[in-house]
């Protein structure tokens, strides 16, 4: 299918071709001519499969061609979970809708509220917005939501995450009963299935991925690593497969700093984003992350959620999150539309509960790469991995494991430079890119 059977405005088009996007991507072919139709739509669409333009494109047309009220009200009105990703959909908004004369607000907390005022005052057709700050703005009497014609909720299942249900709640009652509600969530948890039950009217359900299923462009792969190795080990990797850009996840924003800190004494320069960083600093660290001046961007789950940065070639879960569903989200960040990626994950003995659960909701095992100096041999294997690593180091008797894993750590003391992979390093030096500049531009287009 070509962009052009989708029906939309010429202006629209041109967007899409100085985009670059040769043809819509599975979701964009389904939901768009839903969404012209004017229907409800409620979508299961992972991130970095081009839920944003599935949404944007068909609001703009619908938008221009309808005739607007004389009132100025905004007609439309975006809800995303962060800061980042209402900057982002906000940036989309601009990108695709250049051609087009809608002028739209981004309003989100942690900034000052008087710029955004002024920009509601001035009067816009769409905005977009984190509840908190959209609801602020709406009891000081800045913002009127009562000639909405179009609601989206873009990642629904972190909103409710992030514990935004009450607001959400309450946006709903300040929007018009009648009105378009577009509803995109990546997993479907029974509160998800409740809220989209709610308030949406007979939608038409699109789904591009199997449920809670990662992307297929994403190579995932888990160390078992004691924590106390964790950052030697990530070092390690960074040095030894040259990788140039990396996203970190932490589970905490104590955790996130202290990472970034030890990554910078190695000399592999790095910044952390978390929520008690300023806006002007998170958007400062995923600028110089996106420019490639910051090499490796260590995040905890809420700041980096919707970020979408093209091409990022790893992701490391430097931590495994307690909520199996982030992994999901965390690797979306890499292999996007349709661009290969690394996800490793380092787990120590404590978080393999955590790993059996991410496997049980992806449906797969992931991959066990082990490393000299850094592997953990872990007591509380289940039962599958225990027959699995018959005859293997595993089986080994416990005195003889701790043995070794002391003996490693001298030995990678004394080794300047540092072990050698067992495993997954030919294939991870063949995909790195290359720390020569010229090549690095060339890879950002
Ligand atoms: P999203 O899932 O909306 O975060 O989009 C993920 C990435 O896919 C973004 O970098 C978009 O620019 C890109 N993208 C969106 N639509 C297309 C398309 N039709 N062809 C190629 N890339 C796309």
């Amino acid at each position: 299918m070509s962009f052009k059977e989708l029906n939309l405005l010429p202006e629209l088009l041109q967007s899409i071709e100085k985009q670059g996007y040769t043809e819509p991507t599975p979701i964009q072919a389904k939901a768009i001519p839903h969404v012209l139709k004017g229907k409800d739509v409620l979508a299961g669409a992972q991130t970095g499969t081009g839920k944003t333009a599935a949404f944007t494109l068909p609001l703009l047309h619908r938008l221009t061609s309808q005739k607007r009220s004389k009132s100025h009200l905004p007609r439309a009105l975006i809800l995303t979970p962060t800061r980042e990703l209402a900057a982002q959909v906000g940036k989309s908004v601009d990108t695709y809708g250049k051609g087009l004369s809608l002028r739209s607000a981004i309003v989100f907390g942690g900034v000052g509220i008087n710029p955004q005022k002024k920009r509601l005052r001035q009067g816009v057709e769409i905005v977009i917005g984190t509840p908190g700050r959209l609801l602020d703005l709406c009891k000081q009497n800045s913002l009127d939501l009562s000639r909405i014609e179009v609601l989206i909720l873009d990642e629904a299942d972190r909103m409710l995450d992030m514990g935004f249900i009450n607001d959400i709640k309450k946006i709903i009652r300040l929007v018009p009963k009648k009105r378009q509600t577009l509803f995109f969530s990546a997993t479907y948890s029974k509160q998800i299935k409740s809220l989209a039950d709610t308030i949406l009217v007979n939608p038409e359900l699109v789904e591009v991925a199997r449920e809670n299923m990662a992307a297929d462009t994403v190579t995932q792969s888990v160390y078992h690593v004691p924590k106390s190795r964790k950052s030697d080990l990530l070092v390690h990797l960074i040095k030894e497969g040259d990788w140039n850009q990396i996203l970190v996840f932490t589970r905490t924003k104590h955790g996130a700093d202290r990472v970034s800190k030890q990554l910078n004494k190695e000399g592999i320069v790095s910044v952390a984003i978390h929520g008690n960083k300023s806006q002007a600093a998170r958007t400062r660290a995923l600028a110089d992350f996106k420019a490639w001046k910051v090499r490796v961007l260590v995040a905890t789950d809420v700041a980096a959620r919707g970020l979408d940065i093209s091409l990022l070639p790893h992701v490391v879960n430097y931590d495994l999150s307690e909520v199996p569903e982030d992994y999901v989200h965390r690797i979306g960040r890499t292999g996007r539309a349709g661009s290969s990626g690394e996800a490793i994950s380092f787990a120590s003995g404590d978080e393999i509960k955590l790993l059996r659960a991410i496997e049980r909701l992806i449906k797969k095992k992931i991959t066990v790469n082990s490393m000299d100096g850094f592997s953990e041999h872990f007591k509380v294997l289940d039962k599958e991995d225990a027959r699995n690593k018959e005859g293997h180091t595993h089986e080994r008797r416990t005195g003889d494991r701790r043995r070794d894993s002391y003996r490693d750590r001298d030995e990678n003391k004394n080794r300047h430079r540092g072990p050698k992979h067992n495993r997954g390093t030919q294939n991870r030096r063949s995909q790195r890119p290359s720390s020569n500049s010229s090549n690095r531009s060339a890879r950002r287009g």
